[in-house]
């Protein structure tokens, strides 16, 4: 069950200039064609508003979210696991200046830590997602305070980062999950509205993406098509709504 998240951010959906349009400081490859060409969209990304400053509660249980109450004209596209380590998915990132959010595992995304150094090297946000991906639910403080508590300390050690947010795996936890992460510094429980895999779906029975909605992208080495190309259809489906991508760890 998603409880309802108490936030508030401000802003308006107005956009601030653009990502990847040609002689932008995000398109720093010299190529003369720009960004957002070269990855197939049809338009650049507005780059969204800054948002106020978040006001998560400083102390308590962290609320659970799967959207964010705001009127910006945003959405967040979140990622689990850490499985699938393409060097072209740090290309689209880096180029499109794309504001995403890795949810780790530490046992999936450990051997490959370098990857995830250059993604943080380009923006993106690193948080947390278990040491090694067990089921919270009705598992005892201790075995879910060791899973939250290991990763921050593992993803602190690797990149000096602390997260504030934390996904359950398979979205499944207990009252005990929001204590123990709690303990673990973490501020927010960040679960999804829609998923992406082949094709967009929802968790409710919407058909469109709406502001605030968090994008969960599931990355596994067996999915086909490629997080890279979902990652584009995905944006295509964005900007196909009048939306653009908002960084989560700026919003929470
Ligand atoms: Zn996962």
């Amino acid at each position: 069950m998603v409880l309802a998240a108490l936030l508030l951010t401000a802003g308006c959906a107005s956009t601030q200039g653009v990502r990847g349009a040609p002689g932008s400081a995000s398109d720093r490859t010299g190529s003369a064609v720009p960004a957002y060409v070269r990855w197939g969209l049809a338009a650049p990304l507005p780059s969204p508003p800054k948002p106020s400053r978040p006001t998560l509660p400083a102390r308590g249980l962290p609320p659970v979210v799967d959207r964010v109450p705001t009127r910006d004209k945003v959405v967040f596209l979140t990622y689990d696991d850490g499985a699938e380590k393409d060097p072209r998915f740090v290309d689209l990132v880096r180029e499109l200046r794309l504001p995403v959010t890795m949810f780790l595992t530490d046992s999936v995304a450990g051997p490959g830590y370098g990857h995830f150094a250059r993604l943080r090297a380009v923006g993106a946000g690193l948080q947390n997602h278990t040491l090694d991906h067990a089921a919270l639910r009705g598992l005892p403080y201790a075995g879910q305070r060791a899973e939250i508590c290991g990763q921050q300390r593992k993803l602190h050690t690797r990149f000096g980062v602390r997260p504030h947010l934390f996904r359950p795996p398979y979205g499944t936890y207990d009252a005990t999950t929001l204590r123990a992460a709690a303990d673990c510094g973490i501020r927010a429980v960040v679960l999804w509205r829609a998923t992406m895999t082949t094709d967009l779906s929802f968790t409710t029975g919407t058909r469109s993406l709406r502001p605030g909605d968090v994008i969960a992208v599931p990355a596994t080495e067996t999915l086909s098509p490629t997080l890279k190309e979902r990652t584009v259809r995905l944006l295509r489906r964005i900007q196909e709504q009048g939306l653009t991508v908002g960084k989560l760890d700026d919003y929470l």
